[in-house]
């Protein structure tokens, strides 16, 4: 193929000689367009010889034993269609059906459960939508791998469970190609039982008929090209396997999706003109594509000389289709653009007469979710066009009035034409922050961390439909992501009798997984096959003794395996805490929200908004407004603060079994929530809503240090309200009041402080005390509350969360004296217990940012603890690690704990949700 396409010059192709032959002079094959325009059946030759294929539009035919009967199992009119279709495709057989997603799924009911299928990881979304159906459904095991690059798919392929591989080249809208000839013969080599299905519908047999390069079985939707109109809907399958062919008619006859007569008249119609379409379409779009690329558009087409496919491509198709797509750098840009365009029509699909104009982001992909789409490298300013019949001059130039009218391009005095207008959020500089957000986060540290949290009010009533408030606390678990180079992957539990593990990449058992599709999320239930599959295999050498570290590592290594099947990094993950680990403070949720959003950016799922412009720009009053968050504040967005507590969550159920959720949300969002379980709400509806304009508050949050049991005072709770169910409703009726008035009080902005924290302190300890009537508190706590409430301190507690280590929180007013603080601190430590100074209702996640490098250069802060702090112990003897490896690891591990939290924050700028 040459690299511009000659329209006048049809490629040949391989197609066979009409009958018959002349003795004399030998006949050239017909060229394609004359094979489109000449629908002829000599097994089905017509009465009256009639000129066009007659609509047999009768559902049932006349007689015993004749070749039709009922037209679910067969139709005159779509007997011509198949066999045209199967001509034009140089296929044996061709079946056509009710939609290009009817095609895809005759042909997945080839599959048994338990199969295994290889699918590109950027496909249509209602390809998509279909393999997860299957995958919940049926269970056949669908990994999406990287089609673009054949050896990804190798490591993925079983002779043994791999039953198919679904392609699609070039991919919609980023016309990415895959090596269709490449992958069919190394699956061919390696599981010569899987078969090679092509999603041909870009392109059209026209200028792609990957039967020819080994592919089992193609289908287009001829909703597209092949009928070209958009004035139907319908769907064609061709292969030359007779095995497969007879299989798929089966399904066709059982559920009754053949293509209707009418509307395989009308598809025999539009594939007469096929070529003569797509030859002026794809010449029209070579015009386009080299017009935007000139003006300095970043465009994405197989045409171009620049395009990264386009070796392959022009190896496996004779043309680059009529698709192209095209970035302006600034979204609200291209909005504009759109809503210019006249003669181009804004409508989803393509393969019509008419040229369209979309934008993927806010149209066929917007059900994706914008992390998910960034991670596909699907900009939101990109603009696809689908190239119609019309004149290219009329396109260009609706084209280009749409493009001045959007400010895209202006007049350039100096060199007679239209040149681009650089978008004024910069272009380059958003490029610059894709490459680091995404492009290289191989090559990088991710430095996060997540709080825990207290129960402010309603621990034990939470189980029986009584509101809970929560907050967080400012004691936060750190996890660290460092890659190696060596293909394993480590885990480094601080906290967890620092625990140290690794594991060969490779050996982990992907074969295991399910992955969860681009844009899909982790279904309501665990996967116990990958759980079985992790105990047995990675897990299964480590000690009895090490129960807690296994337990951390089955949650980190389910959601490794789940989120990095196509990438497969070899990274180490240390987690540290300054936070007591089982104390009932959420060091599980701040655990699971920090290896949570460390795999999600290791694996690119999610990746960070662009940074804060520099001031010189901000000031720029022409800039537009970029909101900079106070101290990094709300600098997360909302939906990636949404998928990590979404993976937290699964982290939490791994770890155990069937949690509130309220725990991962704190941890993620930080401030306060009020929490009510659904269901069983207490006089309102269940759920969980953030408590807006939450103050922050100081307390003392002191760790009894005495083991409790969580299920056995939850059970003894219920065992006491079966057997004096009125004390119980009244005290639960009471605690509901104490959360309601809690939570008007922190919301309201009347309230001065001094109000708000003598509120707060009569409803601890109303709070406590019907919580010791509920018999859940025991002596320490009781010393411990006794102790506060003691004259001089006269300060309020009450016991927090259901078991845990048994902790107790005491509200400090912001004018408590310094030294009867220390005094008070010091007679907690003489009794044993373990105090932690510490203020509530702060930040949720936090991701050091990615946009400049850490500051470890800065000095490293003294062991010297604020006045009045008391710190958790030292973590034991830290694991040796190699002087090669990264800085920020090397220094994150040898960080003393009671430093580790203003070390952190020293390291750069935090950006939090
Ligand atoms: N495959 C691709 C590449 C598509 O673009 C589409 C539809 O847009 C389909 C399959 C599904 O085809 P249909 O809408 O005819 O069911």
């Amino acid at each position: 193929m040459t690299p511009t396409i000659d329209p006048k010059v049809p490629p040949q192709h391989d197609l066979p000689t009409p009958d018959p032959e002349s003795p004399v002079r030998s006949r050239k094959p017909y060229r394609f367009s004359t094979l489109c325009a000449t629908v002829e059946n000599p097994d089905q030759k017509d009465q009256y010889g009639s000129s066009s294929v007659p609509i047999y539009q009768s559902a049932t035919f006349k007689g015993v034993g004749n070749v039709y009967d009922y037209s679910r199992s067969g139709n005159p009119t779509r007997s011509h269609l198949e066999h045209h279709v199967a001509k034009i495709s140089s296929a044996a057989h061709a079946l056509t059906v009710s939609s290009g997603m009817a095609a895809l799924d005759v042909i997945l009911r080839i599959l048994k459960p338990g199969d295994e299928i290889i699918a590109g990881d950027d496909l249509y979304g209602g390809t998509n939508r279909l393999l997860t159906y299957i995958r919940s459904h049926g269970g056949v095991i669908v990994h999406h791998v990287d089609t673009t690059n054949p050896s990804s798919i190798l490591p993925f392929i079983n002779p043994n469970k791999t039953a198919m591989v679904l392609l699609e080249s070039p991919t919609n809208p980023l016309l990415k190609i895959a090596d269709i000839a490449a992958i069919s013969k190394d699956v061919k080599e390696r599981a010569p039982d899987a078969i090679v299905v092509v999603d041909n519908t870009m392109m059209s047999p026209y200028l792609q008929r990957p039967l020819e390069h080994g592919a089992d079985i193609v289908y287009d939707s001829a909703t597209k090209y092949l009928s070209g109109h958009h004035d139907l809907m319908a769907g064609v399958i061709t292969c030359n396997r007779d095995d497969l062919k007879k299989q798929m008619a089966f399904t066709i006859n059982s559920v009754g999706n053949a293509l209707a007569p009418n509307d395989c008249f009308l598809l025999l119609r539009g594939t007469k003109t096929l070529a003569l379409r797509m030859d002026r379409q794809q010449a029209t779009s070579q015009l386009v594509a080299t017009y935007l690329h000139s003006l300095g558009f970043r465009t994405h087409y197989p045409g171009l000389p620049n395009h990264p496919g386009r070796e392959i491509h022009e190896r496996i198709a004779s043309g680059n289709g009529a698709v192209l797509s095209f970035e302006t750098g600034d979204k609200e840009m291209s909005e504009r653009i759109v809503g210019g365009a006249r003669l181009w029509g804004i409508s989803v699909s393509f393969g019509c007469v008419n040229s369209l104009i979309s934008m993927p982001c806010v149209m066929s992909h917007a059900s994706i979710d914008p992390a998910t789409r960034a991670a596909r490298g699907l900009p939101e300013d990109l603009i696809r066009l689908c190239v119609g019949i019309e004149d290219p001059v009329d396109l260009i130039d609706d084209l280009e009035h749409a493009l001045i009218d959007a400010g895209a391009i202006a007049f350039d005095g100096q060199q007679h034409k239209y040149t681009r207008v650089m978008p004024s959020t910069n272009e380059e500089l958003n490029r610059a922050v894709e490459k680091l957000g995404l492009g290289e986060a191989d090559e990088q540290e991710w430095f996060v961390s997540a709080p825990g949290k207290v129960i402010l009010f309603g621990e034990h009533a939470v189980v029986h439909g009584v509101t809970a408030i929560a907050a967080s606390v400012d004691l936060r678990c750190y996890g660290l992501t460092t890659p190696r180079n060596d293909r394993k992957l480590s885990v480094h539990f601080a906290d967890i009798d620092n625990f140290y593990h690794e594991w060969n990449v490779d050996s982990l058992p992907w074969d295991a997984v399910t992955p969860i599709a681009a844009g899909q999320e982790h279904p309501d239930i665990l996967d116990q096959t990958l759980i079985d599959a992790i105990v047995a295999g990675p897990l299964s050498g480590l000690d009895e003794e090490a129960k807690h570290a296994k337990t951390a590592g089955l949650a980190f290594l389910y959601m490794y395996l789940m989120l990095s099947h196509s990438r497969r990094p070899a990274i180490n993950f240390t987690a540290r805490a300054t936070l007591p680990v089982g104390a009932g403070l959420g060091s599980s949720a701040s655990f699971s929200t920090c290896a949570a959003t460390a795999l999600l950016l290791v694996n690119r799922t999610i990746s960070l908004p662009p940074p804060p412009q520099p001031a010189s720009t901000a000031s720029d009053s022409s800039a537009p407004h970029v909101h900079i968050s106070h101290q990094g504040r709300r600098f997360i967005p909302p939906s990636i603060a949404e998928q990590v507590n979404k993976w937290a969550f699964v982290s939490e159920k791994v770890l155990h079994g069937n949690p509130s959720g309220i725990d991962n949300s704190v941890a993620v969002f930080g401030g306060a929530l009020a929490y009510t379980r659904a269901g069983l709400a207490f006089g309102g509806k269940g759920g969980m809503e953030q408590i807006q304009g939450f103050k922050s508050l100081k307390f003392l949050l002191t760790n009894s240090k005495v083991p409790r049991d969580t299920k056995k005072l939850v059970a003894g709770v219920g065992v006491l309200k079966a057997e004096e169910p009125e004390l119980v409703d009244g005290i639960l009726k009471s605690i509901q009041s104490i959360s309601e008035e809690a939570r008007r009080a922190l919301a309201d902005p009347e309230l001065s402080r001094t109000e708000l924290l003598s509120a707060l302190s009569a409803l601890i300890r109303e709070n406590h005390q019907h919580l010791v009537t509920l018999g859940v508190s025991h002596p320490s706590l009781e010393t411990i509350r006794t102790a506060t409430a003691a004259p001089p301190y006269e300060l309020s507690t009450k016991l927090t969360g259901a078991g845990g280590g048994g902790c107790a929180v005491t509200l400090v007013p912001d004018d408590f004296e310094e030294g009867a603080l220390d005094k008070l601190l010091a007679e907690l430590v003489n009794e044993k217990f373990v105090p932690y100074l510490t203020s509530v209702g702060g930040s949720g996640l936090g991701i050091l940012s990615p946009y400049t490098p850490p500051n470890l250069a800065q000095p490293q802060p003294q062991t010297a603890v604020p006045s009045g702090q008391v710190t958790p112990p030292e973590t034991p003897g830290l694991v040796q690690i190699d002087a090669a490896d990264p800085l920020l690891r090397l220094a994150f591990e040898k960080q003393g704990l009671s430093d580790l939290t203003q070390w952190a924050n020293g390291l750069g700028r935090w950006m939090y949700v």
